[in-house]
């Protein structure tokens, strides 16, 4: 029997089209992506609801709660077996993981995009957009938490990131690797994740501030993150779990005003730890309090300190909701 998909989308180049004479690509009124069940009707019963037609860069973590409480919504309402999103890819695995920790079902929900706009040559929007629906459609998809398909591939959102500006097979999962495959005849995942963590969220009220550490940095921008009165700061520090000298007064200074402060790696493999006993080595910073965060990208640390310091009603142990 065929499945109900419901196919939900937000935007992006997938809903584009590019201007032949200016060579700009832009939204335009009619999404473009729209409309396409013929594509789909083969493989699923489609629900298609437009939450945004927004560029990614224009999607915020209140357009990401939306779409949570959108998908909560029309789960409810509809007898729905998966659940396929189209999104701008910029900003795609930040949506991915947010609905990943925000979500607790289940069936499969996919995320999709493109890097070519649906009126350019070797478009990828309509082949990724079955690809995904194929995907929606696996029982091997259940209970995988939020993925991401494209070009061929699934991954995981708790590790998915854009590595290329241009190429069709941006998305890469570092260290791990897809979980799965789509051939012309398969959807073929091989891994499922040991354990998925799940908090519910209703509002975003905090601020939660992001930097990149290098080498020579000094502490002024650390206490611009104290000026601008942000709830919490997310370091993307050296090697192991690192900062330059200079940064730690500043550091010592947020933690003294209880601002949490967060440290993931700058380097995209690995986990970053308290190894190092040096001045502003991690050992030092974990003695101060600084969480490390385990595994995952600073962009998808700053929503995870976004989200655990929005549970105003059952607090959570931040410590442990990042390890
Ligand atoms: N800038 C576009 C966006 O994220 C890129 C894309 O969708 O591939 O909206």
């Amino acid at each position: 029997m065929k499945k109900n998909i419901l196919l939900v989308h937000t935007g992006g180049t997938i809903s584009m089209q590019i201007n032949n004479e200016t060579g700009s690509v832009t939204t335009s009124d009619s999404n473009p992506i729209m409309g396409l069940s013929s594509n789909l009707e083969k493989y699923a019963n489609i629900i298609e609801v437009e939450a945004f037609n927004l560029p990614s860069p224009h999607i915020t973590p209140y357009e990401m709660l939306q779409l949570k409480n959108l998908l909560v919504e029309s789960i409810k309402a509809n007898q729905v077996d998966g659940v396929v999103i189209t999104h701008g890819t910029d900003t795609l695995e930040e949506t991915a993981y947010f609905l990943d920790l925000t979500t607790n079902y289940d069936l499969p929900i996919v995320i999709t995009g493109a890097m070519r706009s649906s009126n350019e040559l070797g478009a990828d929007g309509v082949y990724n957009l079955v690809e995904a629906v194929r995907v929606a459609c696996s029982e091997d998809a259940r209970k995988k938490g939020v993925l991401v398909v494209m070009n061929d591939e699934i991954h995981q959102a708790f590790n998915i990131t854009k590595t290329s500006t241009s190429s069709v097979n941006t998305f890469q999962s570092p260290q791990y690797g897809p979980i799965g495959l789509i051939t012309k005849k398969l959807v073929h995942i091989h891994q499922s994740p040991i354990k998925r963590r799940y908090v519910e969220v209703n509002s975003l009220e905090k601020r939660v501030a992001m930097l990149k550490v290098y080498a020579g940095m000094e502490g002024d921008l650390l206490e611009s993150i104290f000026q601008l009165k942000y709830d919490g700061v997310v370091l993307e520090g050296l090697g192991q779990g690192n900062v330059p000298p200079k940064v730690v007064d500043g550091i010592q200074k947020l933690i003294e005003a209880k601002i949490p402060v967060v440290l993931v790696s700058r380097c995209f493999n690995g986990i970053a730890e308290p190894v190092y006993g040096y001045h502003g080595g991690g050992k030092m910073l974990e003695d101060l309090g600084v969480i490390f965060a385990t595994g995952i990208s600073g962009q998808k640390a700053r929503l995870k300190l976004l989200i655990g310091l929005n549970q105003v009603n059952s607090p959570v142990d931040l410590k442990e909701f990042f390890n």
